[in-house]
């Protein structure tokens, strides 16, 4: 018998349990051991029900994505879940935890499925690039309905138990606390009410009638949700086959449309993304086993856009937090502004009142910082100003418990400065969060020169904690992500005064892929702030400040985005579309006269080189400082600060995919043409081109 499939009898009924740690992935040992185990239930004479289950905290929950794009070795998973629907015992899956992917799929096998009521089932698939491809497209719409079931595979989220129930996916949801006790009742039932077998891929009654208009229907809308997706429409194509062809024949669609997911380039970069959002937890240098230091209690210093957003990322996942400011007006209107936030979320339905009244009473306001002695952790995030900051480090030397780690959610300052306002430089790190605060998922932890690694390994468990991605990267002016944000504007600028319109530039963005073009998202963020950085460089007489451009002018009319009804493009109205301007066009092309510039037509393909290819040369030079130390921990920045398309795997994966000679030639013909340092050749970008080597041997 199989060391992790069991097969064993209780009473009558004959137990097949996968026991595969951690989550019972159904790879090669695991298929081979549920056909032995099936053909052991079924030659064993003295029981007459089967029951599938597993060991540890979850259901099958998946296949064993480890396996993808290597042959797979017989059986191959559709053949076992043939075999198990065609078991001549009743057959019941018992879940607990969650039946994911191919877990579902086993179960959808089964003739009966029974689950603990903490439950999840789901078919997420899709959100890999690909799509069920053992017959989850095929069953799935015969046990639920088709529109039900595109809404499933589609999107990809799972469903709770008691959903999967009133779906229809389920038979019953037991109250007990053990699969295995719920599985046995169940086939008591079996016995009792003889119920008879009747496996899915022979049932049609919740599929018969369908309306043909619902496929199309269903391919307009995600046209417009999922218009760059691959797999999403596959779907759609695999669960229209369950329903206008025979079993056998939508089996062979459902291969064939999984095998051209497979092939998509979609999906590589999916699976990168996949992982890389598991890898950047694990820090090279930073040993698993590196201590943590123990954070229950955390003070946040200044109550403005940041720091309160910050609080309720605390306050969301239970850990107390002492909200700092230095007046009492601030402070109030700080706490109101959180109030108000979470009020919004709970009249949408997704919180309650008590949960709201649970998470601000987490939130204690103060004005002393004698009320900071205890906590763990402190979080700084008050004016982006190097004088205020220190003096606030300073006395925050002198207040917190030794042991207390000092962050601070700086933008551009230099950590290791502000460590130098502290008698325990090992104490102080960044932790840059993105606004806003509590939705953003993405955590830049800035390890500064003399932090030491228990903090580094902290504030990295700590973002997991509070539910976000957090990418350890070194300390430089904008971090990882904005310092290639940075010159992806200045390019989007520069094109515009060349000849584009910002519309234009946009479009070239988002048709690639990103939610928002680049000065769409400056009028969301508000154009003022890089604005009042320029001129201040400017009027401090910085010798490298860049000259005043079109986006200034603007600025200085007041135009600042959203948030002023006009920036780059002008807003109706309680209407967050943006329109192109005339305005703005007269400004622009005044300021190309003015500098004696003649617009041209700039390609498409010209506005997807230089905004792509600056950030790739840039991430380069990052890699090389030693500021990010993979290039999927970039990746993930763009994906989850910026909104790369994770389809594309992030800039760095992307730029392996079209090749780094490509990408090279580029920079190389626009440090030709245009000059400037951003388009400088990053030497190491240089040296892999020679080497033909990618980012991803690094
Ligand atoms: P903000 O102006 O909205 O808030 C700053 C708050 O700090 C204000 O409420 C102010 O009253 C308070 N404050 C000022 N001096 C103080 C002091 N001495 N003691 C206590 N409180 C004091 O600014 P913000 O946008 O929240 O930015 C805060 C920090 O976060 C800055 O360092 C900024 O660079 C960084 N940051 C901002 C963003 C963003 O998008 N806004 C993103 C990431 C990081």
């Amino acid at each position: 018998m199989s060391n992790v499939v069991q097969y064993a009898r209780t009473g009558r009924t004959g137990v097949i349990t996968v026991d595969y740690p951690p989550v019972n992935a159904l790879g090669h040992e695991v298929r081979k051991g549920l056909v032995a185990a099936l053909d052991a239930g079924l030659a064993d004479d003295e029981v007459d029900v089967l029951v599938v289950t597993a060991a540890g905290r979850t259901f099958m929950a998946g296949a064993d994505i480890r396996e993808f794009g290597k042959p797979s070795q017989p059986p191959v998973l559709p053949d076992v879940i043939a075999c198990l629907e065609s078991s001549t015992k009743p057959l019941i899956a018992a879940i607990h935890g969650t039946a994911l992917g191919g877990g579902l799929e086993v179960a959808l096998a089964c003739h009966f499925r029974v689950a603990l009521r903490g439950a999840k089932l789901g078919l997420p698939e899709v959100k890999l690039g690909l799509l069920p491809g053992s017959g989850g497209t095929q069953r799935l719409p015969r046990l639920i309905g088709a529109e039900k079931a595109l809404d499933l595979i589609t999107g990809g989220e799972p469903v709770s138990a008691a959903a999967g129930l009133e779906l229809g996916i389920l038979d019953a949801v037991d109250d007990g606390v053990s699969a295995l006790d719920a599985g046995l009742r169940f086939a008591q039932r079996v016995r009792d009410e003889s119920l008879p077998i009747r496996p899915v891929s022979g049932r049609d009654d919740r599929i018969v009638g369908t309306d043909p208009a619902l496929f199309a229907a269903y391919r307009a809308g995600l046209s417009k949700r999922a218009r760059h997706l691959f797999a999403p429409h596959r779907c759609v194509d695999a669960v229209e086959a369950a329903v206008t062809l025979p079993f056998a024949d939508g089996m062979k669609r459902e291969r064939e449309l999984f095998l051209s997911c497979m092939d998509s380039p979609q999906r590589r970069g999916l699976i990168h993304a996949f992982f890389s959002e598991r890898d950047v937890a694990k820090v090279p240098g930073l040993p698993a086993g590196t201590p943590i230091r123990n954070i229950a209690s955390v003070a946040i210093i200044g109550a403005g856009t940041m720091g309160g957003g910050i609080a309720m990322c605390f306050a969301n996942a239970g850990i107390p937090v002492r909200l700092l400011e230095a007046k009492e007006d601030a402070l109030t209107n700080g706490v109101a502004a959180i109030r108000r936030n979470y009020e919004a979320t709970a009249k949408k339905g997704k919180l309650t009142a008590e949960q709201v009244e649970t998470r601000m009473g987490l939130i204690r306001p103060t004005l002393a910082y004698a009320d900071l002695g205890d906590v763990d952790l402190v979080i700084e995030a008050v004016f982006e100003n190097m004088a205020i900051k220190k003096e606030i480090f300073a006395t925050l030397d002198e207040v917190c418990k030794p042991g207390a780690i000092l962050a601070t959610n700086t933008s551009t300052l230099d950590i290791d400065e502000i460590a130098t306002a502290t008698k325990r430089p090992q104490d102080v790190v960044g932790m840059h969060f993105f606004s806003p605060a509590n939705v953003m998922r993405l955590l830049e932890n800035v390890r500064g020169e003399k932090t030491a690694d228990d903090v580094l390994a902290t504030v990295q468990d700590i973002g997991r904690r509070i539910g976000k991605v957090a990418v350890l990267v070194g300390v430089c002016y904008g971090f990882v992500g904005n310092r290639m944000l940075h010159q992806r504007g200045r390019e989007a600028i520069a094109l515009v005064d060349d000849g584009a319109s910002p519309q234009q530039v946009d479009t070239v963005i988002t048709d690639f892929g990103f939610p928002m073009g680049q000065f769409a998202m400056g009028d969301l963020a508000g154009i003022d702030v890089g604005w009042r950085i320029r001129e201040e460089r400017r009027k401090a007489g910085d010798p490298d400040a860049p000259a005043r451009n079109w986006v200034d002018r603007l600025a200085e009319q007041g135009r600042f985005g959203q948030k002023t009804g006009a920036g780059i493009y002008r807003y109706e109205p309680g209407n967050r579309t943006p329109l192109p301007d005339p305005e703005v066009e007269a400004l622009i092309a005044a300021q190309r006269a003015e500098q004696g510039v003649t617009p041209r037509d700039i390609s498409d393909q010209e506005i997807l080189e230089r905004c792509l290819y600056v950030m790739v040369n840039e991430g380069a030079k990052i890699l090389e400082e030693g500021i990010a130390v993979r290039s999927l921990d970039i990746d993930i920045i763009w994906i989850h600060g910026y909104g790369f398309p994770a389809f594309r795997g992030g800039p760095m994966f992307w730029a392996d995919q079209i090749g780094l000679a490509t990408v090279l030639d580029g920079v190389k013909r626009f440090h030709a043409t245009l000059g400037g340092a951003q388009w400088e050749p990053s030497p190491l970008l240089e040296r892999l081109v020679a080497e033909g080597k990618r980012f991803a041997d690094l």
